[in-house]
């Protein structure tokens, strides 16, 4: 037999290493780069200046396992709801870091309402959107001084859709000095990488330690983001907040930014992410959380809550009561986590499968920590459920779902009870 090239999957072959910046609230620290794990972040869309509502979304937001949570600045009204929301969130003993997203109006509202400023452990600043002209290194430099003064991290944070239209003027300019001018797309890629690159060296000049800066640099194109961001990574070294812009809704949201930034964590590149989903009407906010954590852990790179591992169904499972059962689980398993992952540390790490019928079900139930088979059309009504690879027990009747819940319970509570020290 011939040696193997097959190589063993172990997440990215090499991550690019930053700098470490950290974002603190009160006792709890994030820790962004410097190889530590790739942090989920999220924004609210209610309205700052309504502290009541934003607080619930933010500890919504922050329940559901987002570790920094993005609030926008925009009015006088905004920012003086910022020490408020603040309040809220701590009587509710939530301690997620607020970052604070400021554009056009960031350096009077900073300077105008420092409790706001000191409320909020870090501020976003995008370099496209602080002013015109003359005004425009005034009102930079006015934010990063109050960063300085709180000692406050920022995210230098481009957007292809509001960029400082005079650095790509400068950019084309050069671009038609060029021998072989460059594409206009790769003008606006060098465009993006340099609004980021250079307002970072300002920010430095301008006192901001290095260890303070976050770099973005957001387009809604997956071959666009993947493109600006493995240049950016090439030519700084600053911490990367990952993110593809209005990525869109449902599936298409999902799917794209998935495809982005798998590419990039897989080359080792991002520090943080945020998925921009747009809600359906009414819809749930926690779901572009929910989606973070899931590509960071179906990667390998991060573990948060068990994973379910289920069949689609086929022509063989012709009732719901496989589909139901999938669900009801994976909504308890999410539901149980802010609980389980203080009372039992590791079931993050936890597979559970819900199989459709005898095909694959008992194979891949057996791979799962606790897994069940439930019985295709026309099979013996029964399912077995097997533990650490071996047959547990057979379930029969109305009540197979509450009981596998049970026993799923059962081996969470034996599995990964927290050892008492018998000293
Ligand atoms: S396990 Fe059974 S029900 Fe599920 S997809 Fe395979 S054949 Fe279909």
């Amino acid at each position: 037999m011939t040696s193997s090239n097959l190589q063993i999957a172990s997440g990215p072959l090499a991550r690019h290493i930053t700098r470490q910046a950290v974002i603190r609230y009160g006792a709890r620290e994030i820790i962004v780069g410097g190889g530590a794990p790739v942090v989920v972040q999220s924004m609210t869309n209610t309205d700052t200046a309504d502290a009541i509502g934003t607080a619930i979304q933010v500890k919504e937001l922050a329940r559901a396992g987002s570790e920094l949570v993005r609030i926008t600045v925009n009015t006088p009204e905004a920012a003086a709801a910022v020490p408020a929301i603040r309040e809220q969130l701590d009587k509710m003993d939530i301690d997620v870091p607020l970052v604070g997203d400021f554009h056009y109006n960031g350096h009077t509202l900073l300077n105008d309402y420092p409790d706001c400023a000191r409320a909020l452990s870090k501020y976003r600043i995008n370099p496209g959107n602080v002013g015109q002209g003359a005004k425009r290194d005034t009102q930079f430099a006015q934010m990063i001084e109050v960063a300085c003064k709180y000692d406050k991290p920022v995210r230098i944070g481009v957007n292809w859709g509001s960029l400082d239209q005079s650095l790509l003027a400068r950019i084309m300019d050069e671009n038609a000095q060029r021998a072989a001018p460059w594409t206009a797309q790769a003008v606006m890629y060098e465009a993006l990488v340099t609004s980021a690159i250079e307002n970072a060296h300002r920010a430095e000049e301008l006192g901001l330690a290095s260890d303070k800066i976050i770099l973005s640099c957001k387009v809604s194109g997956v071959q666009d983001l993947i493109a600006v961001y493995r240049e950016l990574a090439r030519r700084c070294d600053y911490p990367l907040h990952l993110g593809l812009t209005e990525a869109g809704m449902g599936s298409k949201g999902i799917v794209a930014s998935t495809a982005a930034l798998s590419v990039l964590l897989q080359e080792g590149i991002g520090d943080t992410i945020r998925i921009s989903l747009t809600p359906e009407p009414g819809g749930d906010r926690t779901r572009e959380v929910i989606v973070g954590q899931e590509i960071l852990q179906t990667m390998g790179l991060r573990k948060f809550a068990p994973m379910v591992i289920a069949c689609p169904g086929c022509g063989r499972t012709t009732s719901t009561v496989f589909q139901e059962l999938a669900d009801s689980i994976q909504t308890y398993l999410r539901d149980q986590m802010p609980l389980w992952k203080k009372q039992y540390p590791g079931v993050e790490s936890m597979n559970v499968a819900v199989m459709g019928c005898i095909v694959n079900g008992p194979g891949e139930s057996k791979h799962a920590n606790i897994g069940i088979s439930l019985p295709g059309t026309g099979e013996s009504p029964a399912a077995p459920v097997f533990v650490d690879g071996k047959k547990s027990v057979t379930l029969r009747g109305e009540r197979i779902a509450e009981e596998f819940q049970a026993l799923v319970f059962d081996y969470v509570r034996t599995r990964y009870a927290k050892e008492v020290s018998t000293i």
